[in-house]
């Protein structure tokens, strides 16, 4: 190995939501040549750490005046939006949710679009979690509801649930059973020891049936009675159980699913012991939820228009920008990850975008500033799917520091309103 070689250890992955932070970053001439450990997504992910330090788009190529124009852009508009995209510390993330209540604006992220009927039915009916930790050492079964990770999630099951060697699991895979559950062709792992399968129009009535015949009522539908009476059967005796779900549902997945898993994993524990564990893709999404509750109670869909933050979950961001409701957004982080819905609606709306590869952004933004991918990048905190606090390290240098560069955007937004 020659000199330039450095080895970062114990780097942790942004990849999808598992967060894994057991990777060994090769580094050598100030690109990522190896990343040990990952799996194919989160190779992809560290890529070659390489990124454009543009500014674009600007009426001077000085920060300070590009900050300045931004500032006035942002409160020239009558109903601007703050838009959190993937790949944000959390310490970025808190500092554009500073913004969006300076300006008054409407603040939101992805997990609008992709994650919201989870959140909603925890809201209304809290929810059995448990620690990925938690779930490696004492889940016995596990149950793969309509989900095989290893598309999505591929270290998932050899870190945390079936494979690995738990605490009260100490043979690991041998000891415990994995369910899956195929959903019409939404299927469960190929390799589990036992399959029951679903159309997606018989998903509802056989959870109604599964808690029913968990309570101990007799059931009506004989069409479903057998697997439902053999999935109530293995979860009862399961000392420790777990439903996996994938909190990211295509917008093909009926609503109620998250609701009846919520509700099920929450009747369990009458009589055993059952968690949720709901699967989040990359970027640090829990954490935009989690920074944007810390300020304002609320995960998702916030609105500060009235100067005190408004939870408007059925109005959200792709809603509102179809509507003409926000004549200019800020948005930050990837907007790669940006969904479809959001991407179209932000139509004629004057865009800045911060973040990683802005300048190549294929959204039509008057202003582009390029900061760094946290985790590459840019050091900070980050959150798990099961929402542990995990921190990131910057393995390679970063163009500019999104949320150092955040804080100063704040503070000429707070100059102009000084001086006006
Ligand atoms: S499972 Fe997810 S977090 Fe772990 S290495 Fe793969 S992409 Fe990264």
């Amino acid at each position: 190995m020659s000199e330039a070689t450095r080895i970062e250890e114990n780097v942790t992955c942004l990849g999808c939501g598992c967060a894994c932070d057991d990777i060994a970053v090769v580094i050598a001439g100030a690109r990522i040549r190896e990343a040990r450990n990952a799996c194919t997504l989160g190779v992809r992910w560290f890529g070659d750490g390489s990124l454009p330090g543009a500014i674009s788009g600007g009426r001077s190529a000085a920060i300070e005046d590009v900050l300045r124009e931004i500032a006035s852009l942002l409160r020239s508009a009558r109903a601007p939006l703050v838009y959190l995209a993937p790949d944000l510390t959390c310490e970025a993330q808190g500092a554009a949710i500073a913004i969006a209540d300076q300006l008054r604006a409407f603040v939101d992220g992805v997990t609008s679009s992709t994650s919201a009927d989870g959140i909603l039915a925890a809201q209304r009916r809290g929810r059995a979690s448990a620690t990925l930790g938690e779930i490696r050492n004492r889940a016995d079964v596990v149950v793969f509801w309509a989900v095989d990770p290893a598309a999505s999630y591929p270290r998932f099951q050899s870190r945390y649930a079936p494979n690995p060697v738990g605490v009260y699991l100490p043979q690991g895979r041998r000891d415990r059973t994995v369910i899956a559950v195929d959903v019409g062709a939404q299927r469960g792992p190929a390799d589990a020891d036992v399959r029951i399968q679903m159309t997606a129009e018989e998903e509802q009535l056989f959870l109604a049936s599964l808690r029913a015949s968990l309570a101990g009522r007799a059931l009506g539908n004989q069409s479903i009675a057998a697997r439902v009476t053999e999935l109530a059967t293995r979860l009862n005796k399961a000392r420790y159980s777990v439903v996996v779900t994938d909190a990211e549902s295509p917008p093909s997945v009926p609503s109620g699913r998250a609701d009846s898993l919520i509700a099920l994993t929450q009747s369990l524990n009458a009589t055993t012991r059952c968690s949720l564990c709901s699967l989040r893709a990359g970027g640090n999404r829990n954490g935009a939820d989690t920074v944007l509750t810390w300020h304002t109670g609320f995960p998702m869909a916030v609105d500060f228009s009235r100067g005190a933050p408004r939870y408007t979950p059925g109005n959200a961001a792709g809603a509102r920008l179809a509507h003409g409701d926000c004549d200019a957004a800020l948005i930050v982080g990837n907007t790669n990850a940006i969904p479809t819905v959001v991407r179209e609606a932000l139509g004629a709306t004057r865009i800045v975008v911060i973040g990683p590869r802005a300048s190549e952004s294929t959204l039509s933004a008057q202003i582009r500033i390029d900061t760094g991918v946290a985790g590459i990048h840019e050091s900070g905190m980050s959150l798990r799917l099961d929402d542990i606090p995990l921190p990131v390290r910057a393995v390679l240098p970063t163009p500019r520091d999104t949320a150092s560069l955040l804080d100063a955007l704040g503070s000429a937004i707070a100059a102009q309103g000084a001086s006006a």
